[in-house]
């Protein structure tokens, strides 16, 4: 079973900063964030590695080969899915669309 561990979003100054916890200082200028302004306002990320089949109606993407989490490098190929009303997955090949 997956495990979310609540991966937050904000951005106080000039990159969105992901992280866990909301730090006590921006880690990009140092800023206090208790009384900073904040141009994004921190917020819960929803968590990315789900199981297709739970989330019917959805755009899905994996490694062409592993997972995420063990196999992929940004070099890799990803292969792309859609699921159906009752979760089904998708997959689309390069020349073929295949259920
Ligand atoms: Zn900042």
């Amino acid at each position: 079973m997956d495990t979310d561990p609540g991966i937050l979003c904000f951005q106080h100054c000039s990159c969105k900063v992901f992280c866990f916890e909301l730090p006590e200082r921006c880690p990009i200028c140092s800023t206090a964030l208790s009384t900073a302004n904040f141009r994004l306002l921190p917020f819960r990320i929803p968590y990315p590695f789900v199981r297709a089949i739970q989330h019917p109606c959805s755009v899905v993407i994996k490694p062409t080969s592993g997972d995420f989490l063990h196999d992929y490098l940004n070099s890799m190929d990803l292969h792309i899915g859609v699921t159906n009303s009752e979760g089904t997955v998708v997959e689309f090949d390069r020349r073929f669309a295949t259920a």
